[in-house]
């Protein structure tokens, strides 16, 4: 199986992540707990390349371009399917992976308004077919998702709620024109209710 975990930032996905990773391991399962972007060694630099631009050694006096962003989150994808989730897959383990594909898709097409068509070209190119099982969009408000923020130099908090707003809705667009593999999940009950709902819709996947 491959899961993936979505959403825009502070919405939980690293919480729930473990606890599905910790239950499945529970089902006797090898699990492969990855993310994007970084889920690889080039991942990682690419990472901190795309987050930490100014803080980190990979300084540049350039801005990167929306087009260019989006080129290099596709780079860390593909790598990431070549190198950790397919290999994973093919050997019989379940892979996790916090963000795929649909944040390409609600962040550089939704929030960043790329071309709609040229982003889904891309993710063609970087995801070779490898598509999860299921998807769950974890779902809050803008105002509660930067109250749980504890980074106050998060790229969210500096884009704004326009922004915020915009790659939500992304979200909530291709959950809805995909809803058998996207499930979307009310991200802003207690930890352990989001937990309820994953859990059950999982029980229901592994027993079908
Ligand atoms: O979820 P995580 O903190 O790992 O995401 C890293 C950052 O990259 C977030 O601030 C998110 O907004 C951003 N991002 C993005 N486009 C993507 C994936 C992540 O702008 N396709």
């Amino acid at each position: 199986y491959f899961i993936s975990f979505e959403g825009v930032d502070g919405v939980g996905k690293s919480t729930q992540v473990e606890l599905l990773e910790h239950y499945l391991q529970l089902y006797g399962y090898e699990v492969v707990c990855t993310r994007e972007p970084g889920g690889t060694e080039l991942g990682t630099v690419l990472r901190q390349i795309l987050l930490d631009a100014k803080s980190s050694d990979m300084a540049l006096s350039e801005p990167i371009s929306d087009r260019t962003e989006a080129l290099l989150f596709a780079a860390d994808r593909a790598q990431h399917v070549d190198t950790v989730i397919r290999p994973a897959l093919e050997r019989g383990a379940v892979v996790i992976s916090d963000r795929y594909v649909d944040s390409s898709l609600a962040y550089q097409a939704g929030g960043r308004g790329i071309n709609d068509a040229a982003v889904r070209q891309l993710q063609h190119i970087a995801i070779d077919g490898v598509l999860p099982q299921r998807t769950y969009v974890l779902d809050m408000s803008a105002q509660q998702a930067h109250q749980r923020l504890q980074h106050s130099d998060d790229r969210m908090e500096a884009a704004g709620d326009t922004f915020f707003n915009r790659t939500r809705q992304a979200f909530l667009e291709l959950a809805a024109q995909d809803p058998q593999r996207m499930k979307v999940i009310d991200a802003s009950l207690p930890v352990q209710e989001v937990w309820k709902s994953i859990k059950q819709d999982i029980d229901m996947l592994l027993h079908t």
